[in-house]
């Protein structure tokens, strides 16, 4: 599957059993929040109307096939069929790190033997276990590693994709993994949105002076990332073991200083007073397993969105996952991602996050799936664009095949993907 050159023929999906819109019209402005989140906006029998890749008309199928315009132009449109199934606005990943080489088995099954983080660390394995087989892969085989997930992540229905670097730590090696990433997302159909994640770990090279290694982040990293436009936005993993608060602040001030927007893993492991982190609008907080109640009402006035990544907590064997429910009644918006990554969570399947998110997190199936759309989209600042099935908006499309949406969440483990649709361009078909 490679990028189409063709200009999008019009395109005009009928019969459609759900059609899953997440019109603005139902809801309040700005990322779905509180009740509005299980506003779907669903049409029975819709259809949807994409002509230059983008969507121009959004309805039933009666009104769709009455259409002027459908009865002088029909025989150039491509229609497809869609009785029995649902459509969606494709999935928004909004927080994934493609760019390694290895799975982390041997982790895997220490963990399972019973292994703590800190001994699967000190064993050589966890993040830093990843950084040497990407500081000596070519960029070559980095980008044909991206290329791969991203083309199974749009098998399972996901048409937009944040990818961070954070698996090479030097200089060359996080600028390496950001063209890969610009490489792998030019050469499929999809929209990627690039993330430098220097900040991920303090490697071994530099433990014991940080602040060195904060340095290089700072004044070489994001720099070049930004002068050479390689990046979107600048993460930092907040958290006992990786970046203090102050140290993240630094990295933050250096993004802001280049003109890159931030976001952030917090509150994996401990919690961090995110207060002095709200100046600098971040996009997104991501993992959220520990908030405190202060930091949730001022997150319920903001558009900063807290990303849940269940397939961590899943993976790690944990009891406990984040409070969705205390987040969503409390006002705060709330996406779901895959945290797609070789130790904590190597899924690609945002079904998969979403099922987790409802038997785990209480989240409702109709949550879920506006969190894994929509709130994406707000997540990466591109809802102007993406996240709902909206005249005007980028004709991205995951058709699955299933009558209605709740099932998407309910069969866990299976992909009932049929078709993705990239800007009205038919890209993908299982
Ligand atoms: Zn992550």
């Amino acid at each position: 599957m490679t990028r189409r050159k063709l200009q999008a023929k019009p395109l005009l999906l009928v019969n459609i059993c759900q059609l899953l819109t997440f019109s603005s019209k139902t809801t309040h402005l700005g990322p779905r929040r509180g009740t509005d989140l299980k506003e779907l906006g669903i049409i029975e029998n819709g259809a949807v109307l994409c002509v230059g890749g983008k969507i121009v008309s959004v309805g039933t199928t009666k009104d769709a096939l009455r259409d002027p315009w459908f009865k002088k132009n029909r025989k150039q449109v491509t229609e497809i069929d869609c009785a029995g199934k649902v459509v969606l606005p494709g999935f928004v990943d909004s927080h994934t790190h493609p760019v390694f080489i290895n799975p982390r088995l041997v982790d895997f099954e220490k963990r399972i033997e019973g292994a703590s983080y800190e001994q699967i660390a000190a064993a050589g394995g966890g993040i830093r276990s990843s950084l040497d087989a990407v500081r000596k892969a070519s960029a070559t085989l980095l980008t044909s590693k991206v290329l791969t997930v991203l083309q199974d992540m749009a098998a399972h229905g996901t048409t937009t994709v944040e990818a961070k670097s954070g698996y090479g730590l030097t200089v060359e090696s996080e600028l390496k993994s950001l063209g890969a990433i610009r490489k792998a997302a030019s050469l499929w159909p999809g929209t990627v949105v690039a993330t430098l994640l220097g900040a991920h770990v303090v490697p071994k090279e530099f433990q014991g002076c940080s602040q060195k290694y904060v340095e290089i982040v700072c004044k070489e990293m994001i720099p070049q990332a930004a002068k050479r436009k390689l990046a979107q936005f600048v993460d930092v993993f907040c958290d006992k073991g990786a970046f203090t608060p102050a140290e993240s602040e630094q990295v933050f001030e250096a993004a802001k200083t280049h003109a890159l927007n931030v976001r952030a893993h917090m509150g994996q492991l401990s919690e961090t007073a995110l207060q002095p982190f709200l100046r600098f609008n971040p996009a997104s907080f991501d993992h959220m397993d520990h908030v405190s109640e202060a930091d949730i009402k001022q997150l319920a006035k903001r558009d900063t969105v807290a990303t849940l990544v269940p397939g961590a907590n899943y993976f790690l064997g944990l009891k406990e996952y984040p409070n969705a429910r205390r987040l969503i009644d409390s006002g705060v918006p709330v996406a779901l991602a895959t945290d797609y990554n070789p130790g904590t969570s190597p899924t690609i399947s945002m079904p998969m996050a979403m099922s987790l998110a409802c038997t785990h997190m209480k989240m409702s199936p109709a949550e879920a799936v506006a969190a894994a759309t929509i709130n994406g989209a707000w997540a990466l600042g591109i809802a102007d664009r993406k996240g709902s099935i909206e005249p005007g908006k980028d004709a991205d499309l995951a058709v699955f095949g299933v009558q209605e949406y709740r099932e998407l969440t309910y069969w866990f483990g299976a992909n009932h993907c049929e078709l993705t649709v990239f800007n009205g361009v038919v890209a993908s078909r299982n």
